[in-house]
């Protein structure tokens, strides 16, 4: 499977950038894993998005799913997507309708940010949409998706994916705090997706997310191929960050870019 990355960016935007996002494409099949702040545009510069089998979602923070909301505007409202002609476009008597593959509760949670301006089933209009468990198994045409509980600040699923084309397994850590969840989830993977948000640790409350040392320490321990470091804003520095981390990894260590691929 091959991994392009849409955006990087933590909870608000490097400059031009977009938040969580990650194209997946294996064949014929397509998916995009996570879709927050800035995606959807970035999207429609790699793929046409009425051409996207899934959304697979990692959690319910805003810079992980918002713009589902301008994604839901587009299949809904789009010339191409009418039954009737809007020039150019023939009309269409069957609209794309991909399937938005979401953690437990994001039905009510979609309602409730869309239901603020009096919306509430955009998002349901939009896609096809289904809740995943956290042992559930999802397949979208060759990718197949499974499931990690991890602590952060809410449930957050870390989202493991392989192919029955071959090649290797990614883990995409989403948003977690340090913790041995993290580690046994990325246990042997080829390509480690991990977050590393912080410039060092939260210095009050609950801890939420990771440092790049703590990002590629997990990946030492758990023994990954790669590691690339993501949910990171522009306002640190990368290749220090880079740095921190590879030296806690063993081994060289990536700072996720946009436009970036991986072949996995
Ligand atoms: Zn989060």
């Amino acid at each position: 499977m091959q991994l392009t990355v849409l955006g990087k960016s933590p909870a608000w935007q490097d400059a031009d950038g977009a938040c969580s996002g990650y194209l997946l494409r294996d064949g014929d099949t397509t998916v995009l894993l996570d879709c927050g702040n800035g995606i959807f545009g970035k999207l429609r510069k790699f793929v046409d998005y009425v051409d996207v089998d899934a959304v697979v979602i990692s959690h319910l923070h805003a810079d992980h799913f918002i713009d589902l909301v301008p994604y839901s505007y587009a299949l809904i409202h789009a010339p191409r997507q009418q039954p009737v002609p809007v020039p150019p476009w023939p009309g269409t008597d069957s609209p794309a309708r991909p399937r938005l593959v979401a953690p437990p509760g994001a039905a009510k949670t979609f309602r409730q940010v869309v239901g603020a301006w009096g919306n509430d089933e955009l998002i349901e209009q939009a896609f096809d949409l289904e809740e995943y468990a956290v042992d559930s198994v999802i397949e979208v045409g060759t990718l197949r998706f499974s499931f990690a509980l991890m602590p952060h600040f809410i449930d957050a699923y870390a989202v493991s994916v392989t192919s029955s084309n071959g090649g290797g397994r990614l883990a995409f850590g989403s948003d977690s705090r340090p913790a041995q969840e993290l580690v046994d989830f990325a246990r042997g993977a080829d390509l480690f997706l991990v977050e590393a948000t912080l410039p060092r640790p939260e210095r009050t409350g609950v801890r939420g997310h990771l440092t790049a040392e703590e990002a590629g320490d997990h990946g030492r321990q758990a023994g990954a191929g790669r590691v690339v470091l993501t949910h990171i804003s522009d306002e640190l520095d990368q290749a220090d960050a880079g740095r921190r981390a590879a030296e806690a990894f063993g081994g060289p260590v990536e700072v996720a870019r946009e436009g970036a691929v991986y072949e996995i």
